[in-house]
C-alpha cells in the first residue's frame, strides 16, 4: 500500500483481514453482478485494497466469463454502467487487502482460470502455509504463474486435478489434500457454485438462499443485506456443490477429532461485522462478553466506560453492564477516512489518529475513563488516543483489551506483523502501561477466549503460540516477492 494513505483503521497500526468472499447462483438465469457488489459492499472492512466481480451464464456457452476488478473500494471499482455489462446468473466476487502477495491489480481477486475442461473463477480468503513448495513444485512441471497470491496456487492444482476426476467437486476435493493453511473458498464453474472451507475452519463460510437463488459469503451480514436468509455455515473441512438440483455435501476433508477444529478468535474480537453471526456464535454478544470478563478480571473505580471505535464499542457495552459504570461515547470518528486519503506527512502537525478520531471533551472533562479497545499491535496508537483523553480532561485513564497481548505473528491470512514490532513481546504489561500512559492496563485472560466462541475449538496462536498447523520455519509471507 501507498505509504501515503492511510487504511480504514483508527491508527496506522490496525490489522487488516486478508479478504472477504461471495458468490451466488440463481437458478431463474437473473443477472447476479449487482446482488454480487451489494453483498461485496457489506463485507468491505474485509478487504479494502482491490475487489472484483466474475460472472457467466449457466445456459450459455461454457468458456464464456465477464470480469471486472481493479484496485480501490467497492464503489470505487464498480459503476452502474460497469455492472450492466456484466451478464450472468452465477459468479464470484472477492475484496482484498494483501497480506500475502503485493498489492497490486494483476493480484485482484476473482482468479478467471480458461482450461481445458472449462472456465474457472475462484475467490479466497486466508493464507497457506505450503504454498512457496506447492508453487515450485507446479513451477518445475512448467506452471507460469500470473500473480503472486496463493489463490492461483489452489486454482491451479484444481485445475490439474480436474483433468483425472470426472467433476469440479472432485477436483476441488483432490487439491484440498495438498492444501495447508487457511482458506474459505468459492469456486465458480460453468454449470456449479462450489464453497469449501479448510479443514480447521479458520475463516468462515456461510450458506444463505434468496427466492430461487443460493448465496456463500465470508459473513452473514452479506446475507442480510442483500435480503437472504441464512441457512447454514459451511462446516470446516466440508465443500459444498451448489446446482439445480440443490445443496451436495462432502466432508470427507472434515477432521476426525472436531476438537482440534481451529477457527480463529480474532474474528469474534475485531474483523468481523458486529452483525454477523458465525458457527453459531453472535459477534456481537462475544464482544459483549469479553467485556463482561474484562470487568470480571480487571475491575477499576471509574466514573465511564467508553469503546474505541467501532469494534471496542461492544466490549465497552458488556463492561459496563457488568460492573454497573455508566457507558458513554467519548469518540466521534470520521467515516469519511478512505482508502485514498492523503495520510499527514510526519513532519506535518495534523495527526492521522485525529484526523479519524476526535474526543468529546463535555462527556470525559473531569471524569475517571475506562477506555475499552479490541488490540495493541506496535501500542503507538494507544498511547496517542490516552494522550488525546488526557488532553480533553479526562482525570484517569484506564485501559482495558478485549484481547490478550499479541506476542507472534499469524500465518493463516491476518497481517500481524513479525514479534519484534509487537509491543508486548519482550515486555510485561507494567512496561506497556508505561509506554501508552494509561494509569492501569490489563488484557483479556487467554483462558477466556474459548467461552467468546462458545466452547468452539478456536486459534489464538497469535496470543499463546500454539499453532494448529506447524508454521513455516521463516516468514513466508510475501515469499514469492522477495
Ligand atoms: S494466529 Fe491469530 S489472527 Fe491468525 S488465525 Fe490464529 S487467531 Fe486468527
Amino acid at each position: 500500500m501507498n505509504q501515503n494513505l492511510m487504511d480504514f483503521g483508527i491508527g496506522e497500526e490496525k490489522l487488516r483481514e486478508e479478504c472477504g468472499v461471495f458468490g451466488i447462483y440463481d437458478f431463474e438465469g437473473n443477472d447476479v453482478a449487482s446482488t454480487i457488489y451489494y453483498g461485496l459492499f457489506a463485507l468491505q472492512h474485509r478487504g479494502q485494497e482491490s475487489c472484483g466481480i466474475a460472472v457467466s451464464d449457466t445456459d450459455g456457452p461454457k468458456g464464456k466469463v465477464s470480469v471486472h476488478k481493479g484496485m480501490g473500494l467497492c464503489n470505487e471499482v464498480f459503476t452502474p454502467e460497469v455492472l450492466e455489462q456484466l451478464h450472468g446468473n452465477i459468479g464470484v466476487g472477492h475484496v482484498r487487502y494483501s497480506t500475502a502477495g503485493s498489492s497490486t491489480r494483476e493480484n485482484a481477486q476473482p482468479l478467471v482460470l480458461n482450461y481445458v475442461k472449462g472456465t474457472l473463477g475462484l475467490a479466497h480468503n486466508g493464507n497457506l502455509v505450503n504454498a512457496p513448495k506447492l508453487r515450485h513444485e507446479l513451477e518445475y512441471t512448467g506452471a507460469i504463474f500470473q500473480t503472486t497470491i496463493d489463490s492461483e496456487v489452489i486454482a491451479y492444482h484444481i485445475a490439474r486435478a480436474r483433468v483425472q476426476v470426472p467433476t469440479v467437486e472432485e477436483a476441488v476435493a483432490a487439491a484440498m489434500k495438498k492444501l495447508e493453511g487457511a482458506y474459505s473458498l468459492v469456486i465458480m464453474s460453468p454449470r456449479k457454485l462450489i464453497g469449501a472451507r479448510d479443514p480447521f475452519g479458520f475463516k468462515p463460510l456461510c450458506i444463505g438462499k434468496r427466492d430461487k437463488a443460493y448465496i456463500l459469503a465470508s459473513e452473514t451480514c452479506a446475507l442480510e443485506t442483500i435480503g437472504a436468509e441464512f441457512v447454514r455455515d459451511v462446516e470446516p473441512g466440508e465443500i459444498v456443490t451448489i446446482t439445480k438440483d440443490g445443496i451436495a455435501s462432502n466432508r470427507e476433508m472434515c477432521l476426525k477429532d472436531p476438537l482440534k477444529e481451529a477457527r480463529c478468535i480474532f474474528e469474534y474480537i475485531y474483523f468481523a461485522r458486529p452483525d454477523s453471526v458465525f458457527d453459531g456464535v453472535s459477534v456481537y454478544h462475544a464482544r459483549i462478553q469479553a467485556g463482561r470478563f474484562l470487568a470480571m478480571d480487571s475491575p477499576v473505580e471509574a466514573d465511564l466506560v467508553v469503546g474505541v471505535p467501532e469494534s471496542g464499542n461492544a466490549a465497552a457495552l458488556g463492561y459496563a453492564m457488568e460492573s454497573g459504570i455508566s457507558y458513554g461515547t467519548a469518540f466521534v470518528k470520521n467515516s469519511y477516512v478512505g482508502r485514498t486519503f492523503i495520510k499527514p506527512k510526519q513532519s506535518s502537525r495534523e495527526s492521522a489518529v485525529r484526523i479519524k478520531l476526535n474526543v468529546l471533551k463535555e462527556a470525559v472533562d473531569g471524569k475517571r475513563v475506562i477506555m475499552i479497545d479490541d488490540s495493541i499491535v506496535r501500542g503507538t496508537t494507544s498511547a496517542l488516543i490516552v494522550g488525546m483523553l488526557r488532553d480533553a480532561g479526562a482525570r484517569e485513564v484506564h485501559v482495558r483489551i478485549s484481547a490478550p497481548p499479541f506476542l507472534h505473528p499469524c500465518y493463516f491470512g491476518t497481517d500481524i506483523p513479525t514479534e519484534d514490532q509487537l509491543i508486548a513481546h519482550g515486555r510485561t504489561v507494567e512496561e506497556i502501561r508505561q509506554i501508552i500512559g494509561a494509569d492501569s492496563l490489563s488484557f483479556l485472560g487467554q483462558d477466556r477466549l474459548a467461552a467468546m466462541a462458545g466452547g468452539r475449538p478456536i486459534c489464538a496462536a497469535c496470543f499463546d503460540g500454539k499453532y494448529p498447523i506447524e508454521p513455516p520455519s521463516e516468514d513466508i509471507r510475501g515469499a514469492y516477492e522477495k
